[in-house]
């Protein structure tokens, strides 16, 4: 018998349950991956996520080569293209891991009710998380909205997790007369070349997804705990776009961490950091109105800054707020397609409460940077940012990103390596140029609103304006 195993966000071949299922069942494997971002609309992949996508098909047909298959590709409406490659190869099976985004949930129902109907066997498996989203519950059976207790009841759970499997040695040859797309015809590369900074960084694929594990684990989990705020250090994993795009499972990372550091201390900081991510997933499964409403209703009336809404808007994008940390956040951003989570909360701060502008314009922004966008932990994250999600940090708890940067980067070499225009600047100034007597900054070689902007934003006032807009809204209306 012949199986389809459709691939979509598990871009791997070691510890993939549906591969497996599919291998337990049948003697033929077609491994396929079909394009249709519009069936992922409004959502579909942004340009960083692209970027990556390419290249991890790419990474993928090649381990299939090498294993005697390949990566079946096409293109469009994914029901049609099921049913078109299982007629052609005479499968009679389709399996695939579960995605969880409204959409894709919503469009694979449709799908396996549809094939089951024309008699072909349908599996679907949890590639993706540890956790499905339904199975935890609070004790009125509602979904968990405040993180602790979800994880109080999610971190036996990890570690009680099945042992991954390894990547099959072999898979069976695929017929040279299934048709195969080549990636290239999928068009996902830029046309402008942008991506330099993006090929400097990451090695997309699942060989460089467990090459980063390791070197993580025996370099760089010991000193998680304290490196994990610096963002001048490589402190954090960076697994999230292999993450995201399946190209490792987190039972692949718990079991790298448990074993390279049994010692729950050591390791417990950073399993926790998985946890969230399985708690926006379930966020994200309970709440599918998420990535564009608030989950908390009151922010639905928030009053929005309109005056330069654009310019303020572009500012932030580009990183010429004037704001040291946060220009070096939104260049690291754009230069790199990632941003560490500590700058992420700050520059999401100054947009949504110091600019007052709604947190779906930055949410939009990330998407299409990001190499690591995700539905569920970029909506979770903006709303945490923002004050209006689950587990919140409250609205009127503003970071000043003058002290932000000065307790997270005290020496100021983040800001120097992304802001190379401030580098003279003395420590005690790099986060706030602006401080600093003209005579001072042309000894440095910074002249403020030529080298570099004056701040678009007085940060006291516009603090005391953000938690007026909130007071509004708390006395509803
Ligand atoms: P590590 O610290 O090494 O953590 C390991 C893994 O845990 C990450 O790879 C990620 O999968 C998960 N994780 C870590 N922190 C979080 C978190 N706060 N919430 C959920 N999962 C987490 N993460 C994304 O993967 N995609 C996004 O689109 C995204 N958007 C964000 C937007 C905002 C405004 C904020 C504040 C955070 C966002 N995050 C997002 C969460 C976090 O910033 C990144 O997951 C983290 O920076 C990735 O780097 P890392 O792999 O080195 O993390």
């Amino acid at each position: 018998t012949t199986a389809l195993v459709w691939m979509r966000r598990d871009l791997r071949l070691s510890d993939n349950p549906a591969l497996e299922g599919a291998r337990q069942r049948c003697e033929r494997i077609i491994p396929v991956y079909i394009h249709s971002p519009d069936e992922e609309a409004p959502w579909q992949p942004g340009a960083a996520s692209r970027w990556w996508l390419h290249h991890s098909l790419e990474a993928l047909h090649h381990a299939l080569q090498e294993r005697g298959s390949r990566l079946i590709i096409r293109r469009g409406d994914s029901l049609g293209a099921l049913r078109a490659l299982a007629r052609e190869a005479g499968a009679t099976e389709v399996h695939w891991n579960r995605c969880y985004e409204p959409a894709a949930t919503e469009r694979d129902s449709r799908i396996k009710a549809a094939l089951r109907a024309e008699g072909l066997w349908c599996a679907s498996y949890n590639g993706l998380l540890c956790n499905e989203p339904w199975t935890l519950k609070t004790g009125q059976d509602a979904p968990y909205r405040v993180f602790t207790p979800y994880w109080r009841q999610l971190a036996p759970r990890l570690a009680q997790q099945p042992p991954p499997t390894p990547a099959p040695a072999a898979l069976p040859p695929i017929s040279d007369t299934l048709e195969r797309l080549d990636v290239d015809a999928l068009a996902l590369q830029p046309t402008i070349p942008w991506d330099q900074g993006l090929r400097e960084q990451w090695r997309p694929g699942e060989a460089g997804a467990l090459e980063r594990l390791s070197r993580f684990v025996s370099d760089g989990l010991d000193h998680y705990a304290e490196a994990r705020d610096l963002p001048a250090v490589e402190g954090t994993s960076r697994l999230s776009p292999h993450l995201h795009f399946g190209e490792l499972s987190p039972r692949q990372v718990i079991e790298q961490v448990q074993a390279g550091r049994p010692d729950p201390e050591l390791s417990e900081p950073y399993l926790r950091e998985l946890g969230w991510r399985e708690f926006s997933y379930q966020l994200l499964y309970h709440f599918p109105q998420t990535p564009a409403e608030p989950l908390d209703p009151r922010f639905a009336a928030f009053p929005w800054r309109s005056e330069d809404a654009d310019s303020l808007l572009a500012a932030w994008q580009q990183g010429r707020t004037g704001i040291p940390i946060v220009d070096a956040g939104m260049r690291e951003l754009w230069q790199t397609g990632w941003m560490h989570n500590r700058v992420r909360m700050i520059v999401a701060s100054l947009l949504t409460k110091n600019l007052r502008q709604p947190w779906q314009q930055g949410a939009r922004w990330f998407w299409d940077t990001l190499v690591d966008a995700d539905l569920a932990n970029n909506t979770q994250g903006w709303q945490w940012s923002a004050g209006c999600g689950a587990d919140a940090a409250p609205y009127f708890r503003i970071f000043n990103p003058v002290r932000q940067g000065e307790r997270f980067d005290p020496q100021g070499g983040y800001v120097r390596r992304w802001c190379p225009e401030l580098h003279r600047l003395p420590d005690k100034l790099i986060h706030q140029p602006w401080q600093a007597s003209e005579t001072e900054r042309e000894a440095c070689g910074v002249r403020l609103g030529r080298d570099y902007p004056w701040p678009i934003v007085d940060l006291k006032a516009s603090r005391a304006e953000a938690l007026a807009a909130y007071d509004q809204i708390k006395r509803g209306g």
